[in-house]
């Protein structure tokens, strides 16, 4: 079933168009216009039908859509839950159905099925047992979890009471928790004794302790996990298994508002700290709920699996909330793709017969590198869809995830957006394309995107401009920043208004429907598709006691899409030595975690600067890449750039 999809191939442009064959166009959900002109003739009905559709209500909302610039609300007047809608109201007809496969990165340890009804008595007992540590309804609780299944009953756990989750990459350092725990102010902090990452034990308890001394948190819940000694604070820290043994496992679900907040997640900006991105309950789940049935066409006999790391808001949409609002069956991978090789991806697609595979355009040229005999010794032709998301993808990359891991029959969805949207937002569906190399393609339903230019006119043709999103939003759009109003009018309402969304990427139309999105405009990079910003990097290295300041820029990099150059300036007396570049990357190390590592450091004695003292990264950007510098007679010190294009071997 759902195999042998033939593709129309057409020559547009030099580029290669790809459309759906018949067979996938009878088996999709959408295979004609209606959607897209429903959702045209009137967005907010729209949304109104599928948060119907799709969703179960404790009772329906009042008021569809709400504005008062930049604020907005959906579904007002509306009580939902979101663990019901992923669990209680399949328990019926899916009870045993599997809800997560999870295989753990030790080839020796066994994967674990959790079916639907294990998964809602477990997410109960956890439930019941935060309500005794204390927990309450709009409290925050921080997730500090590798990829084990305790991660989604934890998430969903918080979601039952209308606890606020955020959730901490596993892989940041102690002090990233920290910052984020108090800012959030959390009451608890969930993490687990260890884990092991490419065979190695990563001690995350022991980082944990650097965040549980703020003074807001009253617990730390403690998964046992690898097993490996860790010391525990009497009265502070509990064991998960010990807290959950005893509790019912049944746990009345919080009526929750549409609007309440359901979690924050932190994303770097152009500025230092990250900001806690507030997304809310019902709107965020709406657009959860269908772009996963749609996007993916999940059906169900699917198998889906999303590799992204819970950390990232792909893995909370796409690795939790979305998969089981809509009752699929999803797989969950606790290690890294090249343990203990870089068969191990194809060895698990295998295994479980996963037909939906989503991934990172980072991890498809690591893999296009490593060769494709770790592919073909595996039998993946259970796949029929394949995604992408996180940065923009090159046509080679996207040619070889579409032929061979796709083996030429399956449609490649690229997918744009971002953690702020909650969902996709742009990307074309299976059952109606066109998917072509490098253009994501059309805004899903019901989104009102354009590209603007510099003054906030629609552009056309060829012209790059900015992403923008037009009223009304989408009901997955971030509802603030905690803690932080001006800021979040500063970064996405203030470039065109408080009627535009701004997204601070870069854009072109391809034709007149489909978009091209090229990228950050800002002093924003992706390594690895993670989020980092010049700014967070700078403040880590400037916080190394030798250090005056210092610029952090991208580097194009043919693996990880773009790596994090520093340029750093030291204290007069303090002597340059290789060391001093190892200690500033071991200091962004600490502070940040292995992600942000700045893949070179040069120690220059200056940094090139506009009259007004503004360090301009662009002229540091275009010097790494032999890009033309343009003027340079405007900077406050236009010797220092003959300088620096010696130090970094700039060729005109
Ligand atoms: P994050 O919030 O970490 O998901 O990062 C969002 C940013 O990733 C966007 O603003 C884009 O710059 C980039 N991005 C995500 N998906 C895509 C895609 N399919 N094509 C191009 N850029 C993307």
């Amino acid at each position: 079933m759902k195999k042998g999809v033939q593709w129309v191939v057409e020559d547009k442009k030099k580029k290669q168009i790809f459309w759906p064959s018949e067979e996938m166009k009878k088996i999709a959900y959408v295979n004609d216009e209606s959607f897209y002109e429903e959702a045209k003739k009137d967005p907010i009905k729209f949304w109104e039908n599928r948060a119907k559709e799709g969703l179960t209500w404790f009772k329906e909302w009042d008021t569809a859509y709400e504005s008062k610039p930049p604020y907005f609300k959906w579904f007002v007047g509306g009580k939902i839950n979101v663990s019901y809608n992923c669990l209680d109201r399949h328990l019926k007809d899916k009870k045993d159905k599997v809800a997560i496969h999870w295989e753990p990165e030790n080839t020796e340890e066994e994967a674990r099925k959790i079916t639907y009804g294990q998964l809602h008595e477990q997410v109960c007992k956890f439930a019941n047992a935060l309500k005794k540590l204390g927990v309450k309804k709009g409290d925050r609780v921080a997730v500090y979890l590798p990829m084990i299944p305790e991660v989604q009953i934890t998430l969903l756990a918080c979601a039952r009471i209308g606890a606020i989750h955020g959730v901490v990459f596993s892989a940041f350092s102690g002090e990233s928790l920290k910052d984020r725990v108090e800012n959030s102010e959390a009451k608890l902090i969930i993490t687990c004794d260890g884990y092991t990452r490419r065979g190695k034990v990563i001690e995350l308890k022991k980082q944990s302790d650097i965040a549980a001394s703020s003074p807001s948190i009253e617990h730390v819940v403690i998964v046992k996990r690898e097993g490996n000694e860790i010391a525990t604070t009497e009265g502070k820290d509990v064991w998960y298994h010990e807290i959950v043994e005893n509790e019912p496992a049944e746990c009345e679900p919080e009526q929750m508002d549409a609007n309440d907040v359901l979690f924050l997640l932190y994303s770097s900006g152009t500025t230092g700290k990250p900001k806690g991105i507030i997304h809310d309950t019902a709107g965020y789940l709406t657009q959860a709920y269908w772009t996963t049935k749609l996007d993916f066409d999940l059906h169900d006999d699917d198998v889906f699996w999303c590799t992204a790391d819970i950390g990232w808001v792909t893995g909370h949409t796409y690795g939790c909330y979305g998969p089981l609002s809509v009752g699929a069956t999803m797989v969950e991978y606790e290690g890294g793709p090249d343990y203990p090789d870089w068969g191990r991806f194809w060895s698990i697609v295998e295994k479980f017969g996963i037909t939906v595979f989503y991934t990172a355009p980072t991890a498809i040229r690591m893999f296009k590198k490593m060769g494709d005999e770790w592919i073909t010794k595996h039998d993946v032709s259970s796949i029929r869809i394949l995604g992408t998301v996180g940065e923009p993808i090159d046509v080679e990359a996207w040619m070889w995830y579409f032929n061979t891991v796709g083996q030429g029959r399956c449609p490649v969805i690229d997918t744009w957006w971002q953690t702020e949207t909650g969902g996709t937002l742009i990307n074309a569906l299976p059952g109606i394309g066109p998917f072509i190399p490098t253009v994501a393609g059309r805004p899903f339903p019901g989104g009102t995107a354009d590209i603007y230019d510099d003054r906030g006119h629609p552009v056309s043709g060829e012209d790059t401009g900015y992403l923008v999103f037009k009223p009304p939003f989408v009901p997955g759009l971030l509802r603030g920043l905690w803690n932080n109003e001006k800021k979040f009018i500063d970064t996405y309402w203030s470039e065109y208004g408080k009627e535009t969304y701004f997204t601070a990427d870069g854009a072109r139309w391809f034709d007149d429907q489909n978009i091209r999105v090229t990228g950050r405009v800002d002093d924003v990079m992706k390594v690895a598709g993670h989020r980092l910003s010049s700014a967070e990097i700078e403040d880590a290295i400037t916080s190394h006691q030798d250090v005056i300041e210092s610029a952090v820029v991208p580097k194009p990099d043919d693996i990880r899409g773009q790596v994090p150059i520093a340029f750093v300036v030291l204290k007069a007396g303090v002597e340059s030595s290789e060391g001093k570049e190892k200690e500033i990357i071991g200091q962004v190390r600490k502070e940040i975690g292995p992600t942000a590592k700045p893949h070179k450091v040069y120690l220059v004695k200056g940094l090139p600067k506009t009259r007004s003292g503004k360090i301009m990264r662009r002229f540091l950007r275009s010097m790494l890449v032999n890009d033309k510098l343009g003027d340079a007679t405007t900077l406050q010190n236009p010797e220092i750039v003959d300088y620096l294009k010696e130090v970094v071997g700039y060729k005109e």
